[in-house]
């Protein structure tokens, strides 16, 4: 039996012996420990990758603050040991544990875990065999955790949905508080695992996997899901909150470097823009902004709480922000002779954006990114991120003549519809892209091509189309590296082995747990590592499982499939997706939906919270208060229901 303080001693032997201990200690400054005999229920939030990573996850950044400030729980954190703490916990049979207090985590009541991107689906799975709990959720019982699961991968969980009690689907800062007083009520009340998860499914945004079953036609395709018990919602809506809480600002300050040495402050959540290969882009909608006075402040007391000295200005679409131009002038104003390294990620390919970060004085050491996806107008507007080639040029004169060397430029292969003629003009974009700066700053310029593979995730416009076949990719794949050899360029790509797994995993139906479960048997983890990554444990774990791979990859779904994560609703509508999928078909793009209201099927899912939230709060369209309209929470049932109450307009269009 393990306790704290026999953790506490062994690790006193294992830590000297391997890398970076300051992964395994906690002890940080800003960590939150409290009384463990003193609270009614502890959690245990688990990013699945190392510290170095997870530590800069602002999700979970966001949840260990809102829990910690309940008096009646305590919230402490875990990671995926690298594989040399792996192997030693292990020898020594030391389960995982937290790193406030050193607990087990086998003995925390809930244990929360963030799947942002699906090549944590194997170390998901080796944490709870580190820590000593079944991997399956049949197997646990009520002496067991709760395990549950959030982040934008869940919004397909069913190649989850054998490891995880429940899924949070969307935003967890209301959620997580009804999920943790659902617990406390059970556990009162005495009653089985089964009453727990029940009483969790009737909660607006919780998705509990064993109350449904899947049915499958000959072929194997999708057929539909059946709940098995009446309270269970079909279809399982996403959670969001009316307007974004006030930001967390006394972030944990790692002893060691991690991937992000900043403070993270979200300045908008969702975007108005449309990309339809940008799951993101759909699954975050409604955008909600904060105000600027509340950014400058949260700025102001997280620089006072933690001695960073890098600020991110977090959004899906920067420029987009309303008050931007506002913003950066306020921080620039108010943070002078400060030296803060000020970033300002996902701007727009406009000369505006260049002007915006040289008001921030920001370095010039990193480089700009832009990330035009696509390098002829033709794919752009497939895409729907319409942006001329000379629009591109321009931007990236501003850039180069304001001091900036290097140009990041941002591409996906594979896109719907692409020929070898769209992929022969990244090479002919970047090309143009270091002659003008060139021509304005000499020999010094760089370009930076990081080349991706286009993966049709689900809920986007494109969740019908194939994937490209590894020869494909591989064919794209050396004409870029054959015609990119200038030594001002450095290109980058994805392996084709990477894009797959990407793709089964985040296209997958509930068979795709028994292939997680078996390629994690064969010795797959860090599969988002290289040096990790084991392409031949996921083909045999295929084998195993019996499934084809290309049933999930290289398939054009016909048009009416229904797709296995259908019944997981962001409220963007199957047919708004359908009609922009043909429209792509067709070269017709749609502009910003804040421009021209699209009818996605937000605003009607959630026309009460937006009536009762007028103004700029949101960038949909307002809606008109109705008299029988009540305020307060409503349940799954309710915002499905909303889905024909009546929506005003008031912008153009
Ligand atoms: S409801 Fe209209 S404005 Fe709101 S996200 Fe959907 S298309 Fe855009």
């Amino acid at each position: 039996m393990h306790t704290s303080e026999t953790i506490r001693s062994q690790l006193e032997e294992i830590l000297p012996v391997v890398q970076k201990p300051g992964r395994y200690t906690g002890g940080e400054f800003n960590q939150v420990v409290k009384d463990w005999q003193s609270v009614q229920t502890r959690v245990a939030f688990v990013f699945p990758d190392i510290y170095d990573i997870g530590m800069s996850n602002l999700g979970l950044a966001i949840l260990y603050d809102l829990l910690n400030k309940r008096q009646d729980v305590l919230a402490e954190r875990a990671y995926a040991p690298w594989t040399d703490m792996e192997a030693a916990l292990r020898s020594k049979e030391i389960p995982l544990y937290s790193l406030e207090t050193l607990h087990p985590l086998a003995e925390f009541d809930i244990i929360g875990i963030s799947l942002p991107y699906e090549t944590l689906y194997t170390n998901t799975l080796n944490i709870l065999d580190l820590a000593g709990i079944p991997i399956r959720a049949k197997d646990r019982n009520e002496h067991h955790p709760l395990i549950i699961a959030g982040g934008h991968s869940t919004y397909n969980p069913e190649p989850m949905h054998a490891f995880i009690d429940a899924f949070v689907i969307g935003e967890g800062e209301e959620v997580i508080n009804d999920i943790v007083d659902a617990y406390q009520a059970w556990r009162k009340s005495g009653s089985d695992r089964s009453g727990l998860l029940s009483s969790l499914a009737r909660i607006w945004g919780v998705y509990v996997p064993s109350l449904y079953e899947a049915h499958y036609f000959p072929d194997g395709t999708f057929a539909h899901i059946e709940k098995l018990i009446a309270e269970a919602p079909l279809p399982v809506v996403k959670r969001i909150v009316p307007v974004l809480p006030p930001p967390p600002t006394h972030f944990i300050v790692p002893y060691i470097d991690t991937i992000h040495n900043r403070i993270p402050i979200e300045i908008m959540r969702g975007c108005t823009r449309g990309c339809r290969f940008c799951q993101a882009g759909m699954i975050t909608r409604p955008v909600r902004e904060r105000p600027v006075e509340e950014i400058v402040e949260a700025i102001d007391e997280s620089l006072k709480y933690t001695g960073f000295e890098e600020i991110g200005l977090l959004s899906l679409s920067s420029s987009d922000y309303t008050h931007i131009l506002e913003l950066v002038k306020a921080v620039s104003r108010r943070f002078a002779g400060k030296h803060l390294g000020i970033s300002l990620p996902s701007l727009r390919i406009e000369t505006f954006s260049v002007e915006l970060m040289d008001v921030l004085k920001g370095s010039r050491h990193g480089g700009f990114t832009l990330a035009p996806e696509a390098a002829t107008e033709r794919m752009r507007e497939i895409i729907n991120k319409p942006v001329s080639t000379e629009q591109l040029l321009e931007t990236a004169r501003a850039i180069y003549s304001r001091g900036w060397t290097t140009i990041k430029l941002y591409f996906m292969i594979g896109h719907p519809a692409e020929t070898l003629e769209d992929v022969q003009a990244i090479v002919d974009l970047c090309k143009a892209v270091l002659a003008e700066g060139r021509k304005l700053i000499g020999r010094r310029v760089q370009v930076n091509a990081g080349v991706s593979t286009f993966v049709p995730k689900p809920h986007t416009p494109f969740q019908w189309v194939p994937c490209d076949s590894v020869e494909q990719i591989e064919l794209k794949q050396s004409l870029l590296k054959r015609e990119l050899r200038d030594r001002n360029i450095h290109l980058t790509w994805t392996k084709p082995e990477d894009t797959l797994l990407e793709a089964w995993l985040s296209r997958g139906d509930r068979r795709l747990a028994e292939v997680v479960y078996q390629a994690w048997k064969f010795g797959a983890k860090f599969d988002a590592w290289q040096e990790h990554f084991n392409y031949s444990a996921w083909l045999k774990a295929f084998e195993a499982a019996n499934l084809e791979p290309g049933f999930y990859t290289h398939r054009q779904r016909l048009i009416d499939e229904t797709f296995p994560w259908e019944h997981i609703s962001t409220s963007v509508r199957k047919k708004f997706l359908t009609e922009d999928y043909l429209g792509s078909l067709r070269g017709q793009t749609r502009i910003d939906c804040r421009e021209r209201c699209f009818a996605c099927g937000i605003l009607p899912t959630f026309a009460e919270m937006r009536s009762q939230h007028p103004g700029e709060v949101w960038q949909c369209p307002e809606v008109k208060p109705k008299a029988s309209r009540r305020t307060g929470i409503f349940t799954a049932d309710e915002i499905v229901a909303n889905s024909e109450v009546s929506i005003q307009l008031t912008k153009s269009g």
